[in-house]
């Protein structure tokens, strides 16, 4: 056993990153220890505290991890889970950075992460313990506009953004940017539009844009395009939601979704919408009436699909369940879903892994124009969108004038409309993940990498290093 496996024999999180990373520093031609650096978290805060929890008193265990400082903010979700511990947040830190970078996000990577089961837990209490671990990172400045920006993860969601925010405010009133210490807000406390589903429209136009390259669906025995693509989603979260609704939108056929508590399977396709309003009055997605259940939810990873999303939690699949894998796309959503040891299985049967430091980017992209709203004071498309409507009123009468033919009211809405915010939001993440896509193909193919996720981390680490070249540190 090397110094890295732990006592069963695998990896910790961590060593699987920077086997990952390791893998692609073939590729890239720099002094050892400047790679050394950017592998390295640069600070963890690890606290206890005490929150009084009806007549008890309990001591909660927490983290904040800023892995890079190359940019400034840091920047990454907070996670409220039983499994948090300091190697997985250092982990997911070490992701950001990576995503980060992949997407042109001008930020440092960062995780949080508190030790709590959101579900067996009060919302009066969820607040206490959010607010008291916000003012623990006030203490230490390990949060601010410009030092450390948290958003949602795994647990949270726009709620605890606002109580972060709140809380932030409330001991540095005064502070203009203030608005800017946290993303994922709601709308109506400088929230962006758009922010809440960023994460699984960008996992699903990060697929569709791999359904569309000729060359990729071929070696895989596919037809080009998402129409009619069998997919399977593992957790049904705020990413696993989303990116089952635009995949089902777009004509593709859910066959199956899992959750903690088991699994549905339709042949024929599931109605998300109608499954999640099941889920909603239920609170559980068995028993769904157009779908049979499978009990052990680990077995649905295993079914005959085209393109498989794990989009909950960490190593799912592993060297033990990987050989059973079907799918001929895993599209990773959530964070470190395949273990090293799987992704060598998978690699040798020629699954295309679309990787998660580039494919659930579009959270953070979207957190970051957030971020740029709250700085400039001001909603996307208010300085233009009247100045746009006006010159396309100007562009129709031409048209019009020219082609001699009436417009029909129908396409003269479509025509006259100025951009809205969630219209600049989403446009602004779809160019980002087609982009981001493309630039990893094409590293790939002319280094002749083996593969996608060795050539996100090209492209990454060439971006980090980059940075630090323009700060003068490196020589
Ligand atoms: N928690 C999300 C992620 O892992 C979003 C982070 C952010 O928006 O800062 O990418």
């Amino acid at each position: 056993m090397s110094k890295n496996q732990n006592k069963t024999g695998s990896y910790s999180f961590f060593n699987c990153i920077e086997k990952n990373f390791d893998k692609a520093a073939r590729f890239i031609s720099i002094e050892k220890g400047l790679l050394e650096q950017i592998k390295a978290c640069n600070s963890v805060y690890r606290m206890h505290f005490p929150v009084k929890i009806g007549k008890e008193i309990k001591v909660i265990e927490a983290y904040r991890v800023q892995h890079s400082h190359h940019k400034l903010p840091c920047k990454g979700g907070i996670r409220y889970s039983m499994k948090v511990n300091q190697d997985e947040i250092m982990t997911l830190a070490a992701l950001m950075t990576y995503k980060c970078a992949i997407v042109d996000v001008p930020f440092g990577g960062a995780k949080g992460g508190i030790k709590i089961d959101p579900q067996t837990i009060s919302s009066e209490n969820i607040e206490k313990i959010t607010r008291r671990y916000t003012s623990e990172l006030i203490k230490k400045n390990f949060i601010g506009p410009g030092i450390d920006v948290p958003a949602p993860d795994y647990g949270t969601g726009e709620r605890e953004m606002s109580w972060i925010f709140d809380t932030f405010l409330s001991l540095r009133s005064g502070d203009v940017d203030a608005l800017a210490c946290v993303t994922g807000k709601p709308v109506s406390q400088g929230g962006v539009r758009g922010r809440k589903e960023a994460t699984g429209l960008g996992v699903f136009y990060g697929i569709r844009e791999l359904c569309h390259v000729k060359e990729d669906m071929y070696s895989v025995g596919l037809d080009v395009g998402l129409v009619g693509k069998k997919i399977i989603i593992q957790g049904l979260g705020n990413v696993g939601y989303h990116s089952a609704s635009f995949f089902h939108e777009s004509g593709a056929i859910i066959i199956a979704l899992a959750e903690r508590e088991g699994a549905i399977y339709n042949e024929k396709g599931l109605n998300v919408s109608k499954v999640f309003l099941h889920l909603k009055n239920n609170g559980s997605i068995l028993n769904f009436p157009e779908a049979k259940n499978i009990e052990n939810t680990e077995k649905a990873l295993e079914l005959e699909c085209d393109i498989l999303i794990p989009a909950a939690l960490e190593n799912v699949i592993h060297k033990n369940n990987a050989n059973r894998i079907k799918a001929k796309i895993i599209g990773e959503a959530a964070n470190g879903p395949i273990t090293p040891e799987a992704d060598e299985i998978l690699d040798k049967k020629g699954v295309i892994i679309v990787p998660d430091i580039y494919l659930n980017a579009g959270g953070v992209t979207v957190s970051y124009f957030e971020w740029l709203k709250n700085l400039s004071h001001v909603r996307y498309g208010r300085m233009e969108k009247k100045f746009r409507e006006n010159v396309n009123a100007e562009f129709l009468k031409v048209i019009e004038t020219v082609c001699k033919k009436k417009i029909s009211i129908e396409e003269k809405k479509m025509i006259l409309r100025g951009p809205r915010e969630i219209d600049l939001v989403r446009s602004g993440l779809e160019d980002t993940m087609i982009n981001g896509f493309h630039k990893i193909r094409d590293l790939k193919k002319s280094l002749k990498i083996e593969n996608m996720r060795t050539a996100a981390f090209v492209l990454s680490i060439n971006k980090i290093i980059d940075s630090y070249e323009k700060l003068g540190i490196f020589p």
